[in-house]
């Protein structure tokens, strides 16, 4: 994905700390090989202090986003969120409410400045996730 996108998600990561921020990652799937194009930054739909910890995407956002993903001619391809003070890594609670299929990029926010940022799937059975490489391009795809 282009640097600029990436930068925007750590903005959307350092704004929202101490709290999660999340949203969504639209842009081309071409043959398993994905190209984030934009992001739709989302509420958190968890309240008060939960979303120091955990992130909800409420189920209208979703299909607003279909509709925003489509018109724009995209696919949603994944979904980011930030971790404020712990690493960049799916927790347990993270992998029983993903699904296979999308991109699940991790932001980890420490003390208030972004760090590791990593892209992760769940496998098809959904027993875990593994990483996947994110690339950093220069020029918008
Ligand atoms: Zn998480």
């Amino acid at each position: 994905m282009p640097v600029e996108l990436e930068a925007r998600i750590r903005e959307e990561g350092e704004k929202a700390y101490p709290e999660e921020c999340c949203g969504f990652i639209m842009g081309r799937d071409e043959g398993g090989s994905r190209f984030g194009e934009n992001i739709m930054a989302l509420e958190n739909a968890r309240e008060g202090n939960a979303r120091r910890r955990r992130f909800r995407i409420a189920a209208d956002e979703f299909i607003r986003a279909e509709r925003e993903a489509s018109a724009q001619g995209r696919d949603i391809i994944g979904i980011y969120h930030s971790h404020p003070d712990h690493p960049a890594f799916p927790s347990e609670y993270d992998r029983e409410n993903s699904l296979p299929f999308y991109s699940y990029i991790i932001l980890s926010v420490v003390e208030g400045r972004s760090g590791e940022c990593k892209s992760y799937l769940l496998e098809t059975d959904r027993s875990s996730f593994r990483e996947e490489a994110i690339t950093l391009s220069r020029d918008l795809n």
